[in-house]
């Protein structure tokens, strides 16, 4: 199960989606083909093929498919780039390559592994008795960083959308029914995006979860560490206050 179909369009399908916040919800790694060029990618294309020459132009543009790139900062990506010994510049291509050739979803968990098993999946010191949901493989290395969860995860690969035609079908749900329904599973913590769409989809999945008998929770909310209530917004404060707990 490769993420790609070949490798000419790997960087168009990671910029599409934006690796883990797909347009379409999903998050899928699939390719969809040559992507629209947006006004911002045409205009960096158009201006740079004027001033310094196609190839850098088309370098421009590639980098500002990446998330959190603008134009200053693809230019000066391009340029570094350009500044470069070519084999220097051939390992940060051959790399993007090896990525998505590499790469593919865990077949229990959907967390991205090189190997047959994610690490995850195939650590013994991790409890299975607990599940952890998430929306995308790259929220999994956020909480992995907390070094504080010790169980399994789950990811969805998207969130409910319906106003975006994303249903139960077009996510990971069918394949954690199935680990639930194996058994040994105890609880299951919902840790999608405090966002409409992740409520939506938690309360779908609380729907689905409680009947088998499995404890069901939800990650809290809260303030951000260091951070003062007076610069909080109303919504964060409401949650903060309901996600109290006993001292
Ligand atoms: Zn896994």
């Amino acid at each position: 199960m490769s993420l790609s179909k070949d490798s000419e369009s790997s960087m168009t399908a990671i910029s599409e989606t934006g690796m883990h916040k797909g347009q379409n919800g999903t998050g899928a790694l699939t390719d969809k083909g040559a992507p629209a060029r947006t006004r911002k990618q045409e205009k960096a294309g158009e201006q740079d093929a004027k001033v310094s020459g196609r190839a850098l132009g088309r370098m421009v543009e590639a980098f500002m498919r990446l998330p959190g790139i603008g134009r200053k900062s693809a230019e000066r990506l391009a340029f570094a780039v350009l500044g470069m010994q070519k084999d220097e510049a051939a390992g940060i291509a051959q790399a993007i390559l090896d990525l998505k050739d590499s790469s593919r979803y865990c077949p229990l968990c959907n967390n991205i592994t090189e190997d047959e098993l994610c690490s995850i999946c195939s650590d013994s010191r991790r409890d299975p008795a607990i599940i952890c949901v998430v929306e995308e493989p790259s929220n999994i290395l956020v909480l992995e960083k907390t070094g504080t969860f010790r169980g399994r995860y789950h990811a969805l690969l998207g969130a409910l959308s319906p106003l975006d035609g994303i249903g139960p079908e077009d996510l990971k749900i069918e394949g954690l029914l199935d680990r639930l329904r194996a058994g040994g599973v105890t609880e299951v913590i919902l840790a999608t995006n405090p966002t409409v769409k992740g409520e939506t989809t938690a309360l779908y999945l609380a729907r689905l979860i409680k009947p088998l008998g499995i404890g069901v929770s939800r990650i809290a909310y809260g303030l951000p560490v260091g951070g003062d209530i007076e610069y909080a917004d109303e919504n964060t404060v409401q949650r903060a206050l309901q996600g109290r707990r006993a001292m």
